[in-house]
């Protein structure tokens, strides 16, 4: 049994919390893999190390020295390995990227450096050996990772039951450079790692208790999704949930790995479990949606043609008009003769009047129609399908509010119901949705 566990910046921020994660670890031998990120915030005001080697890094480019920046990394690293008694020889790191930095280190590398730091401290703490980023994860000069080299390099360093820490967010380029992965990469690493060694699990632990079922900042004390599977996953940051990233998601889903996601302040609590599938009787009450999400600032094109319903063609060219602006469509409602796109309002605001156009003289349509303002909210659940009266349901509660709905649309594979209404009932139509399928 293997487990690869990626804490980040909050989990790796003070002392305090590296003796949480040492205690986690430690719970159960099959914790063996641990990524890391660089030391986030302590307190809501207090500053990221990524975010200070980033500020390094712009002082060097425009000659202004950043030696007090600098001192705040350095103070940063130095107080937990003081506080935990560590020997790990920082002055000596931190002596030797200032002499680089004084030579032209490159902005990947010197931002690279906060999870480098952070794996070597947390390496020495839980007694496990420290495998930096750039002995096995590999990118293409394309900037895509090389997963075959990467995860052969990985499996012959870790061997049968090895015990490692890991940086994320790093790895190297075929020139032997440092490339960072995008903002918050870690967890890529982490995912990586975890498809490297065909874990049995891959533990995301982070601040909060798993993934919630709709926005803290709308829904009071939303509960935590305790299951979801990767399409709902999908579905819902799709919709405008705030939960990892797909890139991340990819290389576990790919090998059917099963992604917990938990909290290092409150490590019993099971967390977030997400799945290709779960074997759950269908008919469960409990866990009947899985999450409510939404986004703002839409705007549906309706387009409007007799006889459009059994023209051949007609939807190839209307489709290839916003192709041909480059504005993504994101849902397709249909009627019959009638046809609504909907999009996001700034990618279509700056192609517009170039798209009625197009549309006009490739579609020739009776009526074209834009409505601004709009929101889509999803309602998603994998049960949703074996139940009858889910969107009456939601048409009655909403209907009982005075929430006009513009738009309805359930996806085909009847994982989600789309309601999309004006703007300024965003945020409401969430709390009403919430309340009339979770409380
Ligand atoms: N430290 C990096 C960032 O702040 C990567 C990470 O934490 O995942 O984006």
């Amino acid at each position: 049994m293997l487990k690869v566990l990626k804490f980040g910046g909050t989990s790796m921020a003070d002392a305090d919390q590296y003796r949480k994660i040492r205690d986690i670890v430690r719970s159960d031998p099959a914790r063996r893999i641990v990524v890391v990120s660089a030391a986030g915030k302590r307190f809501s005001d207090d500053n990221k190390i990524t975010d200070l080697l980033y500020l390094c890094y712009a002082h060097l480019q425009y000659g202004v020295s950043c030696d007090s920046i600098y001192a705040m990394v350095r103070e940063r690293y130095c107080s937990i390995r003081d506080e935990l008694g560590l020997q790990t020889d920082l002055e000596g790191e931190f002596a030797a990227l200032r002499e680089k930095m004084e030579h032209g280190i490159s902005r990947e590398e010197l931002v690279s450096r906060g999870e480098y730091f952070s794996a070597l401290l947390m390496a020495e703490f839980l007694g496990f050996r420290f495998i930096d980023a750039t002995s096995w994860l590999f990118f293409h000069y394309d900037g895509t990772v090389d997963q075959e080299k990467s995860y052969a390099a990985l499996c012959a360093l870790v061997g049968e039951d090895g015990c490692a820490v890991i940086p994320g967010f790093y790895g190297l380029m075929p020139d032997g450079k440092i490339r960072t992965l995008t903002r918050g990469g870690s967890d890529i690493t982490g995912a990586l790692a975890a498809a490297a060694l065909n874990a049995d699990v891959y533990e995301n632990w982070t601040d909060v208790s798993g993934i919630l079922m709709a926005d803290p900042r709308i829904v009071e004390n939303p509960k935590p999704i305790e299951r979801a599977t990767y399409s709902e996953l999908r579905q819902l940051s799709y919709s405008g949930a705030q939960v990892l990233h797909e890139m991340t998601v990819f290389p576990v889903r790919e090998k059917n790995i099963p992604l917990n996601i938990r909290n290092t302040n409150d490590p019993s609590h099971p967390g977030t479990l997400v799945s290709e599938e779960f074997h759950e009787p269908r008919n469960m009450q409990k866990g009947f949606i899985t999450g409510i999400a939404g986004k703002r600032d839409f705007s549906i094109v309706t387009i409007s043609k007799k006889g459009m319903a059994g023209a051949v063609g007609t939807l190839r060219a209307i489709v290839e008009v916003f192709e041909n602006n480059t504005v993504p469509i994101c849902y397709t409602p249909t009627g019959i003769d009638v046809l609504s796109l909907v999009v996001p309002t700034e990618k279509l605001a700056p192609h517009q009047y170039s798209i009625m156009d197009d549309l006009r003289s490739e579609v020739r349509p009776d009526s074209i129609k834009v409505t601004d303002n709009i929101a889509i909210i999803a309602v998603v659940g994998r049960k949703m399908a074996y139940r009858a009266g889910t969107s009456g349901k939601i048409f009655a509660a909403l209907g009982e509010q005075g929430i006009n709905i513009r738009m309805i649309s359930q996806g085909p594979d009847e994982l989600n119901i789309l309601v999309g209404v004006d703007n300024k009932d965003y945020a409401e139509t969430i709390r009403v949705l919430y309340n009339a399928f979770v409380k």
